[in-house]
């Protein structure tokens, strides 16, 4: 079944055309890698499919109904999104901050309910943050803020979640702990749409990459059909060697660069 469709949509910052007539299918289940190079459109897609932004053509359902006339409410119980960075003003604790991702479910002024409570301990300890739930949010490192945000975006329970670069501020201990985290929302149900600057980790969790460039996608497919020299290369205008993952045997990209030769 498909959960999120893109027909034909294009869209521009004043005259500049950034994304350019993309159709693109999620099917529910998936966990999709979005790649390419700096500036190929991929954060923008992403601003689209969770109505950030409004495509100048074209149309976006979610579970098939066009997500112009969803009510806000509605699609935050239906996806969740994880930007690249997250502007804190207020100083709220972090269980705050995570608590106010069931906001989609509540009434205005109802209390949060014993099934709200399980949401957001599932969520703390899904993103390892319950050891600092009492903290105010300003006194965290950028990568502990981040599992914050996307501990936030579990408690909203979304069938699809959206993430655009969430490890690109973690080391590699935490990148490791979040793409973790996400294959077991994975397995038990939820939909994922990432975008990842980092090809092997996008390749080690993914099940289907798309790869944007110049706007529009170049190629999609399985891990091991996407990878491969000759795409990365035109893609990516770098000289690559791919290898496979002695473990999980999907491609790695090194670079065909001679370092210091002994
Ligand atoms: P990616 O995520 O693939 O690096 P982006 O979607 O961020 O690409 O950007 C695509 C293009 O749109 C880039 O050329 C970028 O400079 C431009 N762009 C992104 N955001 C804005 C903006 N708010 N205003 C104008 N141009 C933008």
């Amino acid at each position: 079944m498909v959960v999120l469709a893109t027909d034909r949509i294009s869209f521009s910052y004043d005259k500049t055309q950034v994304i350019d007539d993309i159709s693109l299918s999620i099917d529910q289940g998936e966990f999709v890698g979005i790649i390419g190079p700096n500036g190929a459109g991929k954060s923008t897609l992403l601003r689209l499919l969770c109505r950030i932004l409004v495509p100048d053509t074209g149309t976006i359902h979610l579970f098939g109904e066009n997500i112009k006339i969803m009510k806000n409410r509605i699609q935050a119980q239906r996806m969740a999104f994880v930007p690249q960075e997250t502007h804190f003003s207020l100083n709220f604790a972090v269980e705050d901050i995570v608590r106010m991702g069931r906001f989609p479910y509540l009434e205005p002024f109802q209390k949060i309910t014993k099934h709200d409570i399980e949401a957001i301990n599932k969520a703390l300890t899904l993103t390892q943050t319950a050891s600092f739930r009492s903290r105010p949010i300003l006194s965290l490192s950028s990568g502990e803020r981040q599992r914050v945000v996307l501990a936030r975006a579990l408690a909203q329970q979304p069938d699809i979640l959206l993430l655009d670069e969430p490890s690109s501020h973690l080391d590699i201990l935490h990148q490791q702990g979040i793409m973790e985290s996400l294959r077991t929302l994975h397995r038990d149900g939820t939909t994922i749409v990432i975008v990842h600057h980092d090809l092997n980790l996008a390749s080690l969790y993914c099940q289907r990459l798309v790869v944007l460039h110049e706007g529009r996608v170049f190629t999609q497919g399985s891990p091991n059909e996407i990878v491969t020299r000759d795409t990365i290369q035109t893609v990516y205008k770098t000289e690559v060697d791919i290898i496979k993952h002695p473990r999980a045997r999907v491609p790695q990209v090194i670079l065909k660069t001679g370092g210091h030769s002994a």
